[in-house]
């Protein structure tokens, strides 16, 4: 295809303003996929995803499209992920593409997701169509909404494009919008071979599928070309377009967006951003900017049940093969056994991969609180990396920590603001900016990282009754007086409970540990003391009466069959309980214990 007449572009928008809706409704009404295969929400292939209404990995479709000026045009959909874990692949396939639709929920309003995907796509050089949804809501109010655009953003919204994608109303101004109103790409079909690596993933029956995007020159099926960054380099096996099934295709040009296979062994082969070229011939600089995602967020994962380690194992590898951003090492506890130390982008990246464990391949996890990575300078000027509190180094040999710091965007209206403020407060935050835009407030935090894993957004999500919305990046490390606080039951050290938290703030969040881990441990024969620890300085205690009664006491041997549920409802708890030394503790407790209210 002519360059003048290939779009690329990609959809911008906060969570449930229905990206994947319009996509859906883009490819339909250009008989893309005929309506007998067109599955509800097709480019949220995922049940997960589907569920939590997100799209994790980026989607891609080809749209064969004639214009009101009659000619026909190529148009590339990239769906980028829509999550702030996802980030750096956000702003990759950004760069892949020349131009984006804004899609705002015209009863909503703009979101601090929204905010954050459309500063990278300026940063990208995109052209943006602003495009108002949901106006079949009787609460839309597209005026108030553009005036917002204008506002907060800074970009023109007069010619937004109004439109249900729900009902179809609009569809066809959209189409046009993206023809006229977005740049073609450039490129240079005579140069040598430069494509962008966009994404990849497995796939069962063919490999490793990349995604790329052609800049320069053209690569034809059977090519050699190799990976700049990684330096691999291999045969080219199948070219294709997705529409979005695959399509094979000859060759592709400049400004093509299309995928290859080629004998790759697994996703981590494959580096998105990376620059692939020609092994012979190639191009000479590879395409700026490039850097691997590395995981922030590290946790323990172990099985309830210790007989299923080797499920967990093979659950594990198989998850890894399609998500190079996830990252496990074997992990063995003194209390829990055998598990695996995983890395994350982040806390959402965090909770789909343990959904998908546990539903997808059946396994009961004990999950171990989330820790940040932390630098730790030692006294003889070595600098290690903490994955893992449990592996604190004796504080003797210790100079100073250093925790990763985020810049946290919160956008919320009016009437909770008092709230949030509280919040951002209590967790060590600084603030940087507050302004308005109309009756809602943004907020913009120097917050530590370390306070935002657990339940920052639980928190946020219910002190703003669900109205607000958050965004953030990492923006460095600083020192803090960090330390490690244990927790002791009945005199054993739980490591799956250890924690690194700020000096302040350790009598506090001991005290209310213990206090929890008293509500959730359930009561044994014998009293067992719940403390926290700094050092070997006890900070917080609390004791747990024993049990002076048998549970089917109270019974008096009369109602057999209600004795029989006791006993039946004991045993299934019981399935979810570790021994501790001596005592059992429920795995519920793990993840309660961590919460703060
Ligand atoms: P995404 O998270 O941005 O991909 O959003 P979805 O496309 O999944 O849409 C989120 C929800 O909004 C779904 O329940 C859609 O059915 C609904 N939705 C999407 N577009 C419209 C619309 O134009 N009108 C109405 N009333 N609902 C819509
Ligand atoms: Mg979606």
């Amino acid at each position: 295809t002519e360059l003048s007449h290939i779009r690329n572009f990609s959809i911008v928008a906060h969570i449930d303003h229905g990206k994947s809706t319009l996509a859906d409704r883009l490819i339909q009404s250009t008989g893309t996929v005929s309506d007998r295969d067109m599955k509800e929400q097709l480019l949220d292939a995922m049940d997960i995803e589907r569920e939590r209404g997100i799209t994790i990995k980026a989607n891609t479709v080809r749209i064969d499209y004639v214009a009101n000026d009659g000619q026909a045009y190529v148009l590339n959909l990239i769906d980028t992920p829509g999550h702030v874990d996802f980030a750096y692949e956000v702003s990759r396939s950004m760069r892949a593409v020349e131009g984006s639709l804004l899609v705002v929920d015209a009863s909503q309003g703009v979101e601090a997701q929204t905010l954050a995907n459309v500063y990278t796509a300026l940063d990208a050089g995109h052209e943006i169509v602003p495009v108002l949804n949901k106006i079949d809501l009787p609460a839309a109010e597209p005026e108030q909404v553009k005036a917002q655009i204008e506002d907060v953003i800074g970009l023109d919204a007069s010619d937004a494009v109004l439109i249900s994608a729900k009902s179809g109303l609009g569809i066809p101004d959209v189409l046009e919008a993206i023809v006229t109103r977005l740049p073609a790409p450039k490129g240079e079909r005579n140069a040598p071979l430069k494509a962008m690596l966009v994404d990849s993933w497995y796939d069962s029956y063919l490999g490793v599928v990349v995604l790329f995007r052609v800049m320069d020159g053209v690569i034809r099926k059977g090519d050699n070309i190799k990976m700049m960054q990684t330096g691999a380099k291999y045969g080219i096996d199948k070219l294709a377009v997705l529409k979005p099934a695959m399509v094979d295709v000859p060759e592709l040009g400049p400004g093509d967006i299309g995928v290859f296979t080629a004998s790759i062994k697994q996703v981590r082969d494959t580096k998105v951003g990376d620059t692939i070229t020609h092994e012979k011939k190639g191009c000479e600089t590879p395409l700026p900017g490039f850097k691997p995602s590395v995981p922030v967020v590290f946790c323990g994962l172990f099985p309830v049940d210790s007989a299923e380690f080797d499920d967990l194992r093979s659950a594990v590898e198989k998850l890894a093969l399609n998500d190079a951003s996830f990252s496990y090492e074997m992990e063995s506890s003194a209390a829990l056994g055998f598990g695996f130390r995983c890395g994350f982008l982040g806390l959402l990246h965090l909770e789909v991969i343990r959904d998908r464990l546990e539903r997808e391949y059946d396994i009961d996890l004990i999950t171990t609180a989330p820790s940040v990575v932390y630098h730790v300078h030692m006294r003889d000027g070595s600098v290690t990396e903490l994955h893992n509190p449990a592996d604190m180094p004796d504080l003797t040999y210790v100079d100073h920590i250093e925790e990763p710091r985020i810049k946290a965007t919160v956008l919320v209206p009016d009437d909770y603001l008092g709230d949030v403020l509280k919040l951002c407060q209590d967790r060590r935050g600084i603030q940087m900016e507050l302004t308005y835009a109309g009756s809602r407030a943004m907020v913009v935090y120097d917050l530590p990282l370390n306070e935002v894993v657990f339940d920052f957004y639980d928190r946020l999500k219910s002190i703003s009754k669900g109205y607000a919305s958050f965004d953030y990046e990492i923006t460095g490390y600083r020192e803090d007086n960090l330390v490690k606080m244990q927790v002791l039951v009945n005199d054993e050290p739980v490591d799956a409970l250890s924690m690194m938290v700020h000096r302040d703030r350790a009598e506090m969040r001991g005290r209310a540990m213990c206090e929890k881990l008293k509500e959730l441990i359930p009561r044994h024969m014998f009293k067992i003391p719940i403390q926290a620890a700094i050092g070997g300085k006890v900070i917080a205690r609390e004791t747990l009466a024993a049990l002076r009664k048998d549970v089917t006491a109270k019974c008096y041997g009369g109602d057999v069959t209600r004795k029989k549920k006791l006993l039946e409802k004991q045993k299934a708890g019981k399935k979810k309980m570790r021994q501790f030394g001596k005592v059992e503790i429920p795995q519920q407790a793990f993840i309660s214990a961590l919460k703060m209210d």
